[in-house]
């Protein structure tokens, strides 16, 4: 089976990150593999232990998502590739992302796509159902349950806590969702035989793509925190004179009366 994962790197959401001028500054933060697609490299792992074939993991990213790449080599992956736009383009979004991908794609003939359900900095859950739709293929979202028989394939999802059973046929796009397994920590002969794995590198002219083709159709505007919370007020005197000052608070300075 001709497997693919797409993996985003983000900055780990334990690292203090902090906002400024509308944008976010991550410098010096550390960064990680987004934690749901390291459920789509686990999944792409089994799957092809299964019924094998191989996995290929697809970054779109800088010359240090090398890192997160050589990560999903150690835990089992084969190959991985790196499309480097440093260079050629200064901005993006979801739907940038979206069409390099599908030039990517065009020669590759994949049985499985896997995603995580959601990057989790900037968390439009997009680029997946993007593919999908510019792949022509069928895609299931959050999904905690993947058994493949021949071309067959039965997709447990994740409805708001409830369980709805797809059935589905290949080639298919899925995004991952927390439940669909365990990740495995890479191994230590894990990450000596990554190093050992193929990486390709692509720019975004090996894919014949125009930077005006990839102009993107959104623009964040702004980025800020929510204000800080400010202490709690402790009303002080007999109950009816608090149950009057709670009132005439809630009337006049919260307006929520
Ligand atoms: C050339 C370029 C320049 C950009 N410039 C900026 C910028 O200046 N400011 C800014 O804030 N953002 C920038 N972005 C990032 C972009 O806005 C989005 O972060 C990106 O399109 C993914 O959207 P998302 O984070 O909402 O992912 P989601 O749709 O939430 O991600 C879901 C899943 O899609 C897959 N996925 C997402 N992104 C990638 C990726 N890059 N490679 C492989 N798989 C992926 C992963 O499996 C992920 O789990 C740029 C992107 C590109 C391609």
């Amino acid at each position: 089976m001709n497997i693919f994962v797409l993996l985003k790197k983000t900055f780990d959401t334990e690292e203090k990150i902090s906002v400024s001028n509308g944008q976010i500054e991550d410098d010096g933060a550390e960064f990680i593999i987004n934690p749901y697609d390291e459920y789509a490299v686990e999944e792409a792992i089994v799957q092809r232990d299964a019924h094998g074939g191989e996995v290929t993991v697809v970054t779109i990213g800088d010359e240090d998502s090398e890192k997160q790449l050589r990560t999903a080599l150690a835990m089992g992956a084969d190959k991985a590739v790196l499309i480097n736009t440093e260079d050629d383009l200064d901005e993006g979004d979801q739907f940038t992302t979206a069409k390099i991908l599908e030039a990517f794609f065009e020669d590759k003939e994949p049985d499985l796509i896997l995603a995580g359900n959601v990057a989790i900095d900037e968390a439009s859950g997009q680029v997946g159902p993007r593919l999908a739709e510019l792949l022509g293929i069928p895609y299931v979202t959050t999904i905690t349950s993947l058994k493949i028989d021949g071309e067959k394939v039965n997709i447990e999802k994740d409805v708001e806590g409830d369980v709805e059973v797809i059935e589905t046929s290949l080639p298919v796009l899925v995004t991952c969702q927390q439940g669909l397994n365990d990740p495995r920590y890479p191994s230590l002969p894990g990450i000596m035989k990554a190093k050992k794995k193929p990486l390709e590198e692509l720019e975004i002219d090996d894919l014949d793509l125009d930077e005006d083709e990839l102009e993107p159709k959104t623009k964040t505007t702004d980025i800020f925190l929510p204000p800080e919370k400010e202490a709690g007020r402790v009303l002080e005197g007999e109950i009816e004179e608090q149950v009057q000052e709670l009132v005439s608070l809630l009337k006049n300075e919260a307006k929520v009366l």
